[in-house]
């Protein structure tokens, strides 16, 4: 097995056993080089499995809790991010899409607090505001793409290049997920959920911003989101240095290549 990523070998690195969904033992190989990790069991389902299980696991975990690892909270900072980024004139156009929204919760935050619109596209739940069927969707034609735990429930490489796909010459891409300096080796290890196939390192997220053309990021902490530019960053580290001003402290981390916020 190869990493997709960065197309070097992936070792074995941990198992874990798993009571639920038919899952039993896993195993999860980790990239050389980039420390991508990824379960080979979760690559090996089928689709209708795969699409299965993560139908049944998201219902019963939203049937369990309103509120599942502060959502709410995430997508009411991750709106205070976006629209300042609008507001600047860092993010510009209006075509703008969620590709993994869910029922919509980030774009209702977005609408219902700054009226700003984005569309929702989900492949497993019909999203309650602004929905795209999967036939509306056009490639290289969204300014704004934004993806919120979506890198995790990955298995293989075509479905992040298709998620960049929807993104125009001169877009921005933004992602939520959970990225480290280097995936443990721990069965117990909290983010190591039956839906999580794939796990992201701050190399693995470098060299994909790279294969992308992206070169520069800015991350926040509260929002918990990357957001990635194609602009020349010297000229953008300026921008976001006036804004960070306006703020009155260094609400944007900024950097050349992916925001390594995350050390472990
Ligand atoms: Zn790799």
């Amino acid at each position: 097995m190869n990493c997709f990523i960065c197309k070097d070998n992936l070792s074995y690195s941990f198992s874990k056993q798993f009571n639920e969904y038919d899952l039993g033992n896993v195993d999860y190989y980790s990239c050389n080089t980039c420390g991508f990790t990824i379960s080979s069991n979760h690559i090996q389902l089928s689709e209708k499995k795969w699409n299965q299980l993560n139908i049944d696991w998201h219902t019963e975990n939203n049937l369990k809790e309103k509120n599942p690892w502060n959502r709410d909270e995430r997508y009411f900072n991750q709106s205070i991010m976006i629209f300042l980024l609008i507001k600047f004139n860092i993010i510009k156009g209006s075509n703008f899409l969620d590709w993994g929204s869910g029922e919509g919760g980030f774009s209702k935050k977005l609408y219902d607090l700054f009226s700003i619109k984005v569309n929702c596209y989900d492949k497993f739940v019909k999203p309650s505001v602004f929905p795209l069927a999967e036939a509306e969707l056009k490639s290289n034609s969204y300014d704004f793409v934004v993806n919120n735990a979506v890198f995790e429930h990955v298995t293989k490489r075509e479905t992040l290049d298709e998620i960049n796909s929807f993104v125009n010459n001169t877009g921005i891409l933004a992602i939520h997920t959970l990225v480290r300096e280097s995936i443990p080796k721990d069965p117990n290890w909290m983010y190591l959920l039956p839906v999580h196939s794939c796990f992201h390192t701050n190399k693995s997220m470098d060299l994909l911003m790279q294969q992308w053309g992206y070169t520069c990021s800015v991350y926040n902490e509260n929002a918990k989101l990357w957001v990635m530019f194609k602009e020349d960053p010297k000229l953008f580290y300026s921008q976001i240095n006036d804004i960070n001003k306006i703020i009155g402290y260094d609400y944007f981390k900024f950097k050349v290549g992916f925001v390594d916020f995350w050390k472990d």
